[in-house]
């Protein structure tokens, strides 16, 4: 695997910049409710969701209503990434939700659109990016590109927010329920994301966590000891931000040595050559690719940073080592017992555990979903649910059949070029029978 080791000055990029904005209706609303029919629903207003309903703009598909939690268009992704004091992206100038075969303005044009607004370090990586290099992009950039898409395509204005708890299929179409509302539709796509792995129950009984600790993504408590429990990239975003601020920082890690995984894969996979491997073995054969090329980061930033700290003795590293217990004592100490025994105190311990893709499950009937080692069943070709034709998977869920880089942001972009023309040629289809107010009576 190629290793990426970009310099300090390339990942600080400034973050809160203001852009430029086509003018667009504000954003569909928040404490309003959705038409209570839709050709399309889609699940979910992160960048797999924002280049679903942008395709199904461009495929003419426009009644299209968009629920997502939080209301609006990768509100969670740029939560997560602020969370963690990102300012870079992962992912080069070539990934991006934008349409593919459209003409859109990609990514790199809208960067280059803005030039006056870009520091001499973001143009030089814009360069890069043009000369066929890897480069580095601005999360600000990213940000502001995905409200140019989210406008251009007439997202913002069809996204309603709304935690979805059921999506149930019958013949002619689909009932989506989603609390406070219902809206029932020709097609769903599900672009769910992932959710954060959960500690195991042992660790403190399950429920909530106890006082003192924190899953990576909530608010955490700035000053004193800090406990990091998790061995990704997330865990290296933490540890770096606890030091920079002062903290001492404990961290404890399963494996014998620092991954720094993230969803980061191998390059190969993003490209039609690497789908092809992927596309001609077996499950079994997939499962094994899915963990192979899921490894370490190709950027390794942090390496050199923290093993200065653990030299320094400001941070002390537990390797090879599990949690058994985790409990919070008088005084609002919190102590982690390790599996060998040794115990670690600190003021907080926040656990950066992974996250794994949604895949339907909880929201459609079971058997629908098809599960099989975490992965739903789904149709090759259209992304459909080999048993509930009238939704689709856009987004990690798609990974056994698109492979590891389904679960980034170009895989999206392949998942979506499959999804949205297979829905569009199905709604064209059916538009002359009846319109949906007839299929469903209302
Ligand atoms: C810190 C961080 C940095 C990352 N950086 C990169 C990167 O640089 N490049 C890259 O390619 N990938 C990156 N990733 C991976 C990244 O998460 C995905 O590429 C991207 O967010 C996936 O988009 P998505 O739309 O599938 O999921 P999400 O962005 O998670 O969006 C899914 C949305 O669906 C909503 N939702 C889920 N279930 C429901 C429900 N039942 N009802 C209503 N709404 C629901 C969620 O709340 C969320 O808003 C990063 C991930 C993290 C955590």
């Amino acid at each position: 695997m190629i290793k990426f080791v970009p310099e300090p000055h390339l990942l600080d990029s400034p973050r809160g910049r203001d852009w430029p904005r086509l003018p667009a209706p504000p954003v569909a609303g928040r404490e309003t409710r959705p038409p209570a029919t839709a050709e399309v629903v889609v699940v979910g207003a992160g960048p797999a969701g924002l280049a679903v309903t942008s395709a199904l703009w461009h495929h003419g598909v426009r009644d299209v209503v968009v629920i997502d939690r939080d209301g609006r268009p990768c509100g969670r992704f740029f939560d997560r990434i602020d969370r963690l004091g990102q300012r870079v992206l992962r992912s080069p100038y070539e990934h991006h939700p934008g349409v593919e075969g459209y003409r859109d303005c990609e990514l790199v044009d809208f960067a280059r659109l803005h030039w006056a607004r870009l520091t001499p370090v973001e143009r030089r990586e814009i360069r890069m990016s043009q000369a066929g290099h890897r480069s580095v992009v601005p999360v600000d950039v990213f940000e502001a590109y995905c409200a140019h898409l989210a406008a251009s395509h007439h997202v913002g204005e069809k996204t309603w927010r709304g935690e979805v708890r059921e999506v149930l299929p019958a013949a002619d179409a689909v009932t989506v329920h989603a609390g406070a509302f219902t809206v029932t539709a020709r097609h769903v796509v599900l672009c769910l994301g992932e959710e954060r792995r959960p500690a195991p129950d042992s660790w403190w009984g399950g429920g909530p966590t106890p006082p003192g600790t924190s899953y990576w993504d909530e608010p955490a408590p700035d000053g004193g000891r800090q406990i990091v429990v998790g061995a990704g990239l997330t865990a290296a975003h933490l540890i770096t931000n606890a030091l920079s601020a002062g903290r001492e920082v404990h961290w404890v890690l399963r494996d014998p040595g620092e991954r720094y995984q993230c969803a980061d894969v191998n390059s190969t996979f993003f490209r039609p050559e690497g789908r092809k491997r992927f596309d001609s073995v077996g499950w079994a054969d997939r499962l094994a690719l899915m963990n192979q090329f899921r490894r370490a980061s190709i950027m390794f930033e942090f390496q050199p940073l923290l093993r200065q700290a653990e030299a320094d003795g400001r941070l002390v590293v537990y390797r090879g080592e599990t949690v058994a217990r985790i409990a919070t004592g008088v005084g609002g100490t919190v102590t982690v017992r390790l599996a060998s025994g040794r115990r670690i105190a600190a003021d907080h311990a926040v656990l950066a555990l992974g996250t794994a893709p949604s895949i339907g499950d909880g929201l459609l009937p079971a058997e629908l979903v098809g599960e099989r080692d975490g992965w739903p069943a789904l149709d090759e070709r259209t992304l459909v649910f080999e048993r509930a034709p009238r939704v689709s998977a856009v987004g990690a869920a798609t990974a056994m059949v698109l492979g590891p880089a389904a679960r980034n942001i170009d895989g999206h972009r392949v998942a979506t070029t499959r999804a949205a023309a297979a829905i569009a040629a199905a709604v064209r289809e059916e538009s002359p029978v009846r319109t949906l107010r007839e299929a469903v009576g209302v």
